[in-house]
C-alpha cells in the first residue's frame, strides 16, 4: 500500500534561509554534526525528564543513546537518537512551518559578518544539515504518534508520509545524503574528530558505527591433528622468538579475514563538573560551554565551584563574551542553567534557580540533595533550590568582581551585559550596593573613559556632598545641557545616564557611599555656595518675584511654579522637573513605548518648574516691560516662546510643535523687517490646536522687543 505523501511550503524566511546555507561559500561545514547531536541531546533531555514521573514513556526503549552510522556504499550519514521523537504535527511545526524570531535574525547577522557556526544560537541549528547534504529525511517516532518521514531537497517544499516501514520505536533518524563533495563526513576519522572537538561533553553516549577487520584461525580441513592454541595468536609475527615458535607451534591452521561491525562509543568523558578544577585546563571548560550553549566562542569568565555541608552541590557557572540577540525577549524558554541531580539531568530552563537579571550565567548545577522526580511545581516551593539560588547569586557576584579586576574585560562583560547589572540594582535589594559598585558611566570629566562611582567620589570637591546625575538621550546631548553647564562651571563633575533603564536604577539607588544621588535636572538642586553668592541669590529673589508671578499666571497649568534658582549659566530659562514623578527623559521615554497604559501619562507626567536666569538679558527686559504693564501682549507671546525653547533644551517634547514653529516664523518676519499685515497670511492654524496667544492682533507690537 502506498502511502500518502502531503507536501508542504516551507515558510518564507525558512526558505530563504535554507537556499543561502546552501549557496553561501563557507567551508567549516563540519558544525552541522554539533547541530543534529545537539539536537538529539535535546530530544533524550526531554524523555528523561517526562520518564521520571512516568517510567512506562521509557517503555519502547530504555536506552538512552545517540548513534551515527556512515554509509559509505550509499553516500548517507545517519543519526538516530532514542529521544523524544516528533508527532506529525511536531514535525510539520518544528522543521518548517512555523516562524522562529532567530531566523530572521540569523540571516541579519551572517549580512553582518556573522558565520555560519553561530546558528546553534539563533534556534535554526537544524537546518545546517544542508552545508553537507542535498536531500535529507527524518524519520521520527513519538510516544503519542505513529511513526512519520518528513523529507526535502530544500527548493521551498517538503513532504510528510505516515511510515510503515522499519519500525524505530521511540526517537529520531536524520538522515543525510551527502554532497559529492561531502563525502569526508562518511570516513570514520573524520567523524571522530568532529565528535571529539563539538560534543564531547553531550550527556549522553555518542557511539559511531566502525567496521573492522580481525583475523580468524578457521581449522584446515586436510591437517586437522592438533587444536589451536589459545592466546598465541599476537605472537605469531614476532620476530624474535619465532625459534621458539617454531617448536611449539606447527601451523595446522588457517587465517582469514573477517569484516565485521561494531558501535564505538565516542565521548566516555566524565561528566566536567564532577572533576576537580586542578585538573581541567581553561581550553576543557572552553569546549564544554561551547557544547553546552551552542556558542562559537570561549567563554569570558567561569567559576567551578562545590559547596558541601549540609547541602551538597557542584555547579560551573559561565560568562558568556556576548549577550546573545534575543536576551530581553519575554517569550524565549530560558535555557541558561542546566539542573541534574546525582549526575541525573532534571531540566535546562528551571526559572528559580537564578534570578531574572541573571539570565545571561550560563552553566550546569548538579544537587546531591534534591529527589529525582522532581518537578516544576515542586521546584517553586523547593527550600534547597532556594538555599542554592542564594548560593548561585553570591558565586556570581565574586565572578563579576573578578572579571572587573581587568580593565579591558570588564569593558567587555560592561557593554554587553550592563542591563543586567541595572536590572539588578532594581531588583536585588540584597545585592544592590555591590551592584552599583559594577556600574561604569561617562561623566563631564571622565573624558573617553567609563567611570565608576568609587572613581567620581575619590574626586569629589571637599565642600562637594552629593553626586551630581543627569539623565539624557546620549552623551552628547547630555554634555551639551543648560543644566551640565553651571555645574561644570563650577568645577562639579556630572555623571551622564543615557540609557532608558538608568532611569530605574536611580529611582531604587538614592545612594552610593554614603552620598546622595542629585538630579541635576530636578528642582532644588541645591549647590554649595558662599555668603556672597547667597546674598545675591536672595535679592535676585526679591527682584524677580512679580516677573515670576506674571510668567506664572501666562503659563498657568502648563508648570508647577516658575522661580529663580542658582544654576543657569548663559540661557535665559530652563525647566527642571518636581522631585518626584517623571524626568524629561523618562517622559520621553514612556511616549516611545507603543503599548504603554495612556492613562498613567497623567499623573506621571513631569511636574515642571521653569527656572529663569537673573543675570540674563533677556530676562531682565522682560522683568522690566511686565513691570510696565502687566498685560502687554507681546509679553505674553515671547513668554510662551521662552518657555517652549527651554522645553527643547531640557529635554522634552512639544506638544504642539507647529504653533511653536509659527511663533518662530513670526520672529524671522521681524528680523526680516516682512509686515505681518500686507502679507496674505495664510490659516495654518490647525483645529485641534491651542490659539496663538496674541494672535494677529499684536504682531506689530513685538516689533518693539529687541
Ligand atoms: P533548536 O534546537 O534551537 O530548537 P533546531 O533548528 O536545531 O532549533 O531544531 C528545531 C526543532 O526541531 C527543535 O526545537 C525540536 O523541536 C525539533 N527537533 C530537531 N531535531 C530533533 C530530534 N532529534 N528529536 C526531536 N526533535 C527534534
Ligand atoms: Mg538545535
Amino acid at each position: 500500500m502506498a502511502d500518502e505523501v502531503e507536501t508542504f511550503a516551507f515558510q518564507a524566511e525558512i526558505a530563504q534561509l535554507m537556499s543561502l546555507i546552501i549557496n553561501t561559500f563557507y567551508s567549516n561545514k563540519e558544525i552541522f554534526l554539533r547541530e543534529l547531536i545537539s539536537n538529539s541531546s535535546d530530544a533524550l533531555d526531554k524523555i528523561r525528564y517526562e520518564s521520571l514521573t512516568d517510567a512506562s514513556k521509557l517503555d519502547a526503549n530504555k536506552d538512552l543513546y545517540i548513534k551515527i552510522v556512515p554509509d559509505v556504499e550509499n553516500k548517507t550519514l545517519t543519526i538516530i537518537d532514542s529521544g523524544i521523537g516528533m508527532t506529525k504535527a511536531d514535525m510539520i511545526n518544528n522543521l518548517g512551518t512555523i516562524a522562529k524570531s532567530g531566523t530572521k535574525a540569523f540571516m541579519e547577522a551572517l549580512q553582518a559578518g556573522a558565520d555560519i557556526s553561530m546558528i546553534g544560537q539563533f534556534g535554526v541549528g537544524f537546518y545546517s544539515a544542508y552545508l553537507v547534504a542535498d536531500r535529507v529525511t527524518v524519520t521520527s517516532k513519538h510516544n503519542d504518534d505513529e511513526q512519520y518521514t518528513w523529507e526535502s531537497s530544500a527548493g521551498g517544499s517538503f513532504t510528510i508520509r505516515l511510515d510503515s516501514g522499519e519500525n524505530i520505536g521511540r526517537g529520531t533518524k536524520i538522515t543525510l545524503y551527502m554532497k559529492e563533495d561531502m563525502t569526508e563526513y562518511l570516513e570514520e576519522k573524520k567523524v571522530k574528530e568532529v565528535v571529539k572537538k563539538h560534543s564531547q561533553f553531550i550527556g549522553y553516549p555518542i557511539k559511531l558505527l566502525v567496521h573492522k577487520e580481525r583475523e580468524k584461525e578457521v581449522s584446515d580441513d586436510e591437517a586437522e591433528v592438533e587444536e589451536p592454541k589459545e592466546g598465541e595468536e599476537p605472537k605469531i609475527e614476532d620476530v624474535g622468538e619465532d625459534a621458539d615458535a617454531e617448536k611449539t607451534t606447527e601451523k595446522k591452521k588457517k587465517k582469514i579475514k573477517e569484516k565485521y561491525s561494531e558501535d564505538e562509543e565516542l565521548n566516555k568523558t566524565k561528566p566536567i563538573w564532577t572533576r576537580s578544577p586542578d585538573d581541567i585546563a581553561n581550553e576543557e571548560y572552553g569546549e564544554f560551554y561551547k557544547s553546552l550553549t551552542n556558542d562559537w566562542e570561549d567563554h569570558l569568565a567561569v567559576k567551578h565551584f562545590s559547596v558541601e555541608g549540609q547541602l551538597e552541590f557542584r555547579a560551573l557557572l559561565f560568562i558568556p563574551k556576548r549577550a546573545p540577540f534575543d536576551l530581553f525577549e519575554n517569550k524565549k524558554q530560558k535555557n541558561n542553567i542546566k539542573l541534574y541531580v546525582r549526575r541525573v539531568f532534571i531540566m535546562d530552563n528551571c526559572e528559580e534557580i537564578i534570578p531574572e537579571y541573571l539570565n545571561f550565567i550560563k552553566g550546569v548545577v548538579d544537587s546531591e540533595d534534591l529527589p529525582l522526580n522532581i518537578s516544576r511545581e515542586m521546584l517553586q516551593q523547593n527550600k534547597i533550590l532556594k538555599v542554592i539560588r542564594k548560593n548561585l547569586v553570591k558565586r556570581v557576584m565574586e565572578l563579576i568582581e573578578e572579571v572587573c579586576e581587568d580593565k579591558d574585560n570588564y569593558k567587555k562583560f560592561y557593554e554587553q551585559f550592563s542591563k543586567n547589572i541595572k536590572l539588578g540594582i532594581h531588583e536585588d535589594s540584597t545585592n544592590r550596593k555591590k551592584l552599583a559598585s559594577y556600574l561604569r558611566y561617562y561623566t563631564s570629566a571622565s573624558g573617553d573613559e567609563y567611570c565608576s562611582f568609587g572613581d567620581y567620589v575619590s574626586r569629589m570637591k571637599e565642600n562637594q556632598k552629593d553626586i551630581y546625575y543627569i539623565t539624557g538621550e546620549s552623551k552628547e546631548v547630555v554634555a551639551a545641557s543648560a543644566f551640565v553647564e553651571r555645574l561644570k562651571k563650577r568645577g562639579f563633575e556630572v555623571v551622564y545616564m543615557t540609557e532608558p533603564i538608568d532611569e530605574y536604577v536611580v529611582q531604587q539607588l538614592k545612594e552610593y557611599d554614603g552620598k546622595n544621588l542629585v538630579s541635576v535636572t530636578r528642582e532644588g538642586l541645591e549647590l554649595p555656595e558662599d555668603e556672597e553668592e547667597k546674598k545675591k541669590r536672595e535679592d535676585d529673589k526679591a527682584k524677580f518675584e512679580p516677573l515670576c508671578k506674571v510668567m506664572k499666571d501666562i503659563l498657568d497649568k502648563k508648570v508647577e511654579k516658575v522661580v529663580v534658582p542658582n544654576r543657569l549659566v548663559s540661557s535665559p530659562c530652563c525647566i527642571v522637573t518636581s522631585q518626584y514623578g517623571w524626568t524629561a527623559n523618562m517622559e520621553r521615554i514612556m511616549k516611545a513605548q507603543a503599548l504603554r497604559d495612556t492613562s498613567t501619562m497623567g499623573y506621571m507626567a513631569a511636574k515642571k518648574h521653569l527656572e529663569v536666569n537673573p543675570d540674563h538679558s533677556i530676562i531682565n527686559n522682560l522683568r522690566d516691560r511686565a513691570e510696565k504693564d502687566k498685560n502687554d501682549k507681546a509679553v505674553k507671546d515671547l513668554v510662551m516662546l521662552l518657555f517652549e525653547t527651554a522645553l527643547l533644551s531640557s529635554g522634552f517634547s512639544l506638544e504642539y510643535p507647529a504653533v511653536h514653529a509659527q511663533r518662530i516664523h513670526r520672529m524671522v518676519k521681524l528680523g526680516l523687517g516682512i509686515d505681518e499685515e500686507d502679507e496674505s497670511v495664510e490659516a495654518v492654524a490647525d483645529e485641534e490646536m491651542p490659539p496663538l496667544e496674541g494672535d494677529a492682533e499684536d504682531a506689530s507690537r513685538m516689533e518693539e522687543v529687541d
